[in-house]
């Protein structure tokens, strides 16, 4: 079976079914005299509710980080929200219903306006909405909450409709190694929260519940999406190597920072540099000998948010990534909202194809007060260490010189307290009007940074969170090998500083790929950093230069296959799931 690979990793054990839904809720009326009895009962469900959630944000916080605990203020504004619960309070005080029957109304109106809403960043939260029905109703109705698995001799995987973020963040990982949901998306709160646990998860699995029974074996890749059920021998193999080979390699690396730069067989020098989406995570980056940042997504600073972030909010979060790569770069990433995410304080358009919609760059220059206040924050916070600024999305000239204009509005306004050092600015190659633009747009810009992810859901048409296509999806189909070709040369052509962003640059055949193309400079998510600084040591750029030369592969796979069979010569592991986290 196949669903959307959601947190990374692969994971070996027996179906837990988690078999609750939502209470039914019978449809009863009260007598005019009971209403404000009601209301009462109601009241006391959202303090129940509240207050469990607060311990849940407080637990969360010290198990797994202030991020992770912050994710539950979403579900205490839904209790607090004023439609819900002046909703609520007039179907009990005019239409006499009951409490339960009163809420569960409001919640299935509040699930459906969601629903139609359309927005991924809308249905992310419907966990979450689920998880403030089931806990209200739950007190309301004198119900307990759903068990998780107690005590268990084997390794289990949980297997539901839908994980609520309560009870994900209450999983023994000693138990429990890995999810697979019938609903969900990859921006679910329970998702990153099986990222913060470092356990895999699959979400978007249809049918998942009806064809898997309970204590059935399967083999999961929450990196692919798939599901292995009752795997062969040789399958189990292919996996006990991998997970030998990872404790190996975390008894090598031990607790030190590996701070040895990273060289190919022949010399050749290669930075890799992180992907962050969380200002803790700069830390971490940093822990696992990371040569500096080469992504830092902003977005955290907006999505979930209520209001604008401050410059001086903003400027905290930038200067502390600097300071704490004192001798590297950190690329700050404007904003990337839009499309399928957008923050609480704009009003989400509703868009056909939001993936080709009102997104990233063409957001920030429509509100020049939201890009200005992070141009300001980030232009002074380049004054503490070396900061650069990626613009996402670009398709035009055009719009690295609107950008360009704000910058210099913003030095002018500094005057003499803007840094000296002038704050280098890249664009994100992701479109491929960017790559067909890139001689044009070079003269503008210091450095460009690929990015795989949506080069290739642009290139191929194939949207990259969609499960159904997950087999078209593909970094190496050959079109795209032909682009990665032009852009290096284009950047050679004109002296550009060209690095790799994409999760391509975190795949050991990716990597193996794009050295060959003669990319040298990378930058990954956290739990790929030192596994692909071993596979950049134990190949030959040459070697891989005479692989990828001119090749015309038929397609991705034969593109995988004759590279996964040069690193296994070299005796390098190749996507059996070594994950290595910083922890
Ligand atoms: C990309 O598109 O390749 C990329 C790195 O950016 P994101 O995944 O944030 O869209
Ligand atoms: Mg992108």
């Amino acid at each position: 079976m196949e669903g959307i690979g959601a947190a990374p990793g692969r994971a070996l054990g027996y179906v837990h079914r988690l078999d609750f839904d939502v209470p039914t809720v019978p449809h009863r009326t009260i007598a005019p005299e009971e209403v404000e009895a009601e209301v009462g009962r109601f009241e006391v469900a959202r303090d129940t509710a509240r207050s469990r959630l607060e311990v849940l944000a407080r637990e969360t916080g010290s198990r797994l980080g202030p991020f992770e605990g912050k994710m539950f203020e979403a579900q205490v504004w839904m209790i607090d929200d004023p439609m819900i619960v002046d909703g609520t309070l007039a179907y009990i005080r005019e239409n006499f219903l009951a409490a339960e029957r009163a809420f569960e109304l409001q919640m299935l109106e509040h699930r459906v306006k969601m629903l139609d809403s359309g927005q991924s960043m809308v249905l992310d939260r419907l966990a979450d909405l689920q998880d403030v029905r089931m806990r209200v109703l739950s007190s309301l109705m004198g119900l307990a909450e759903p068990e998780l698995p107690g005590e268990a001799d084997q390794p289990l995987i949980l297997v539901a409709r839908d994980l609520p973020p309560s009870m994900a963040v209450r999983l023994d990982t000693s138990r429990v190694v890995g999810f697979v949901t019938e609903r969900g998306s990859r921006g679910g709160h329970s998702v990153v929260i099986a990222r913060s646990l470092g356990i895999p998860a699959v979400v978007g699995v249809g049918g998942v519940m009806e064809s898997l029974g309970q204590g059935t074996r399967i083999l999961m890749d929450g990196r692919t999406g798939q599901l292995m059920i009752e795997p062969s021998e040789l399958d189990l193999e292919r996996y006990e190597r991998g997970r030998e080979r990872l404790a190996a390699r975390r008894r090598a690396l031990g607790e030190s920072v590996d701070e040895r730069p990273t060289r190919t067989l022949d010399g050749i020098e290669v930075s890799i540099q992180a992907n962050v989406d969380r200002p803790d995570e700069v830390v971490r980056a940093r822990r696992l000998g990371a040569d500096g940042v080469g992504l830092f997504r902003s977005e955290f600073l907006v999505i979930g948010h209520r209001d604008i972030p401050s410059e001086a909010e903003q400027y905290e979060a930038y200067r502390m990534a600097v300071e704490a790569f004192p001798d590297h770069e950190v690329t700050l990433r404007t904003f990337d909202i839009g499309g399928d995410k957008f923050p609480m304080f704009l009003a989400a358009p509703r868009e056909e194809n939001p993936y080709l919609g009102w997104r990233a760059i063409r957001v920030c220059l429509d509100l020049p007060e939201l890009f200005l206040n992070q141009l300001r924050a980030a232009v002074r916070a380049s004054a503490h260490g070396n900061l650069r600024v990626l613009l996402p999305f670009i398709i035009s000239v055009d719009e690295v010189e609107r950008t360009r204009e704000l910058l210099d509005r913003v030095y002018d306004e500094l005057g003499d307290v803007a840094p000296v050092r002038p704050l280098p600015l890249g664009i994100m190659v992701e479109t491929p009007a960017a790559v067909e633009l890139l001689d044009r747009i070079a003269p503008l810009v210091d450095f460009v940074s690929l990015g795989t992810n949506d080069l290739t859901q642009y290139v191929l048409a194939a949207d990259r969170g969609n499960a159904k296509l997950a087999g078209l999806f593909d970094a190496m189909h050959p079109a795209l090998i032909r682009q990665y070709r032009r852009i290096v040369r284009a950047s050679r052509a004109h002296g550009l500083d060209l690095s790799v962003c994409g999760e391509l640059a975190g795949e050991p055949a990716g990597l193996a790929l794009l050295l060959g193309l003669g990319f040298t400079r990378f930058s990954m998510s956290l739990a790929m950093i030192a596994e692909q600084r071993e596979v950049a040591r134990n190949v030959s750029v040459e070697d891989l230069a005479d692989l990828v030369g001119d090749a015309e592969w038929k397609d991705g796979a034969a593109a995988r296959a004759a590279l996964s069979n040069y690193l296994a010569g070299q005796g390098v592991p190749d996507g059996d799931g070594v994950r290595l986290s910083a922890e």
